[in-house]
């Protein structure tokens, strides 16, 4: 085990977004390259916002992906002592002092510090007092006095100063008794020993603070990596305009895992001119060195252009069970028929996800063919009774159904008709499969096999028009 302590932080008022995912993913692959710990804390301090739905929205995409954790999940909503308890200690220590202006009183001072021109930010008007009135209050930490700045090192970004003239005294626990953001991802944080926090550069505006706070309550800073953010193809931080943001709509869409991990770490991390990642290889190869500067284009067709490759190449007995669900939606059911897994294989090299597959693969289940309209008045016209009545017959005298003796018998076929070989092909495969594209006619004759095939083929002899 090395000292690696990394944690993702996920809010639970929504859905995993595929941003998240590639935080959550980023902080994965360092924990497992070093032998560290990897830490998943559900940060519910938001009870209004926050839902058990989102949980486990969010906990059920982590798994689909992969990304288990070492420790957790921890939920904040557990922790609220630990968070009473370290805001009374900056208060005792005078570090954090009680705030009784109203939100009228805020109002009006900000209006006045923007028509005179300067930042709005707290004034201080409470810093200093020391009677307790029997009032609402908030909490504020008590921001170091005198022109400092707060300097850190960002892994990604490199080195970041904030001025502290340009930060305010921070909320740290609302009127009604809840913590804030920035006081408990410090107070969890350190009590939870991270030594790096990767998370999204929305939130480099907040380190400076939290630095500060991490020195107040007398904790080691850990390190920081921010992540540049992701938009879509007009330059636009990534929305859903630009099509799905959440990871489990990819997975309805039929993309597998290992393609989404793949395309994630891709987006923004570089390794060579190498595209084709499995979770080993990032395991090995990440590093926050090669994550660029610049925010990711998130591109659909290069996502899609993975999944083919992972469906292509995928264990077809593993695709079979994923593709299930995906029948079943169509309500295909696969109790009877042909082996699902010798279906997937006939289909990798067309499907680009596991939509397209079960589309493709509905025809093998079908109790009856039927036939597309078009498909069916250009090649089950009369015309061709002799044709089946051929292929009924040669087929029929097929001992075995692979390539082969298939093979062997079209060559019959086709001598005996003069026809060439996608004369006969194209109208047998709109009687096995209903339409013209499928995969190739001797897998298509093999997946089904001899009877179902014969049987599929007698059905057209007597639908020709
Ligand atoms: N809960 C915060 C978020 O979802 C986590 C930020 C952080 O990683 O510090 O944005």
């Amino acid at each position: 085990m090395s000292d690696l302590r990394v944690r993702f932080a996920p809010s639970p008022t929504g859905y995993l977004h595929i941003g998240g995912a590639r935080t959550a993913l980023f902080n994965y692959l360092l924990a497992q390259q070093q032998h560290g710990t990897y830490v998943l804390r559900i940060e519910d301090t938001d009870v209004a916002r926050s839902t058990q739905e989102s949980v486990d929205a969010i906990l059920n995409a982590m798994d689909w992906l992969g990304l288990s954790c070492d420790e957790g999940p921890f939920y904040q909503s557990d922790r609220f002592d630990l968070y009473r308890q370290k805001v009374q200690q900056l208060l005792d220590e005078g570090k954090a002092y009680r705030c009784y202006c109203t939100q009228e009183e805020l109002d009006a001072k900000r209006e006045a510090a923007l028509q005179e021109g300067r930042k709005p930010k707290y004034d201080g008007t409470c810093r200093h007092r020391s009677d307790q009135p029997d009032a609402p209050y908030v909490v504020r930490f008590k921001l170091p006095e005198g022109q400092g700045a707060t300097t850190f090192v960002d892994k990604i970004k490199g080195p970041i100063t904030f001025q502290h003239d340009e930060l305010d005294d921070l909320i740290i626990q609302r009127t009604d008794g809840t913590p804030t953001y920035n006081f408990v991802v410090v107070v969890d944080d350190a009590e939870m020993g991270m030594t790096l926090i990767i998370r999204g550069d929305d939130h480099v505006n907040n380190t400076p603070r939290q630095i500060l706070l991490y020195e107040a309550l007398g904790y080691p800073v850990p390190e920081f990596a921010h992540v540049p953010m992701i938009l879509g193809s007009d330059k636009k931080r990534l929305s859903k305009r630009h099509g799905a943001t959440s990871v489990m709509a990819y997975q309805e869409m039929g993309f597998l895992p290992e393609a989404l991990v793949n395309y994630l770490a891709r987006l923004g991390w570089s390794h060579g001119d190498e595209e084709i990642f499995s979770m080993s290889d990032l395991i090995e190869k990440f590093s926050l060195d090669h994550v660029g500067r610049a925010a990711g284009v998130f591109n659909p067709e290069k996502l899609l252009w993975l999944n083919s490759h992972y469906i292509k190449s995928g264990d077809p007995a593993r695709l079979a069970e994923l593709l299930q669900p995906f029948l079943a939606a169509k309500g295909v059911s696969t109790t009877a028929g042909p082996d699902l897994v010798e279906v997937v294989k006939s289909l990798q090299e067309r499907a680009a996800t596991l939509v397209e597959m079960a589309d493709g693969a509905a025809f093998y289940f079908a109790e009856l063919i039927e036939y597309d309209e078009k498909a069916k008045n250009k090649f089950l016209s009369n015309d061709q009774r002799e044709l089946f009545e051929i292929l009924l017959e040669q087929l029929n005298g097929c001992e075995r159904f692979d390539e082969e003796s298939l093979e062997k018998a079209f060559a019959v076929i086709m001598e005996k008709t003069g026809l060439k070989f996608g004369k006969v092909a194209q109208p047998l495969r709109v009687a096995l499969t209903g339409g013209t594209a499928s995969p190739s006619i001797y897998q298509v004759l093999e997946v089904l096999g001899k009877e179902e095939s014969l049987k599929r083929i007698t059905q057209a002899l007597g639908a020709l028009v």
